[in-house]
């Protein structure tokens, strides 16, 4: 059976700066993210890995190409269109969390669907408070809690309005074994239980495991695709690619 496409990346390319200080983060990327399923973008640093998903959240443009989001081309909204979309059909877990320091953890959690004007499902609310740990913390500020804590609120906020596609850099970056691994269950159970579609940067071979498929890149492009990963797999496309690609703290546990 055909699976259905979430979204899509068709002969991207982005370029950063001009003339001798060119960067070329992205070559003729095209990318198909098959719907509720979960995937994995690996590579060396410099690959192109943020800017991709950068551009499929419609945060950043591409210099050429086409983003689809469903049946809708990025390239041809307007901003508020493109708000709108991001809004409505995409979540995001950023590096750097980005939550707004004057709100509590529990407002952070539920801005995206505040600004929709639509409820959140509280029995939805709180299994993920649940799950990931957070129900001693939702009326702590930003600042009071740790990076780990942060970072689990930002995952709590993408997944809650259960948009088309959550995208997610380096979503266990901050989080020990246990808690990430109960991170990458979640992610994992909400996208074979309820179809949510997911991708997922990552560094480490075992988040990567989790995944229903890993895209590899390499200086820009996309040079590995590995189905049904193990760690092993995954760790094998690294070491191919170079000691550059290959992880430091290997997550071979
Ligand atoms: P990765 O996420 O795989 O580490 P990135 O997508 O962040 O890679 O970066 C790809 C390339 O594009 C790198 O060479 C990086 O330095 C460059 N780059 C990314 N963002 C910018 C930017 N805003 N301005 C200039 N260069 C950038």
């Amino acid at each position: 059976m055909q699976v259905a496409i979430a979204a899509r990346a068709i002969e991207m390319y982005k370029s950063y700066g001009e003339g001798d200080a060119v960067v070329h983060a992205l070559r003729n990327v095209s990318v198909d993210v098959p719907s509720g399923r979960f995937t994995a973008i690996m590579g060396p640093s410099g690959s192109g890995k943020s800017t991709l998903m950068h551009c499929l959240a419609g945060l950043d443009t591409p210099t050429a190409g086409t983003v689809m989001v469903g049946d809708t081309d990025l390239g041809r909204c307007n901003d508020s269109a493109r708000t709108r979309l991001r809004r409505r059909e995409l979540g995001f877990v950023f590096q750097s969390f980005n939550l707004l320091p004057a709100l509590t953890a529990r407002a952070n959690i539920v801005l995206p669907l505040t600004l929709d004007r639509r409820r959140p499902d509280p029995a939805w609310f709180d299994e993920l408070v649940d799950v990931l740990g957070l129900s001693g913390r939702l009326d702590h500020m930003p600042g009071e809690l740790s990076g780990g804590q942060q970072q689990r609120v930002a995952i709590a906020r993408a997944m809650l309005g259960r948009p088309r596609l959550i995208l997610a850099d380096e979503p266990t970056g901050n989080l020990d074994s246990t808690s990430g691994a109960q991170v990458l269950s979640l992610l994992r159970d909400s996208s074979r239980r309820d179809g949510q579609t997911i991708v997922m940067v990552t560094h480490d071979p075992v988040a990567a495991a989790y995944c229903d498929q890993v895209l590899v890149m390499a200086d820009g492009q996309l040079v590995d695709r590995i189905v049904s990963p193990t760690a092993e797999s995954v760790l094998a496309s690294m070491v191919r690619l170079g000691p550059a690609a290959a992880p430091v703290t290997g997550g071979l546990r």
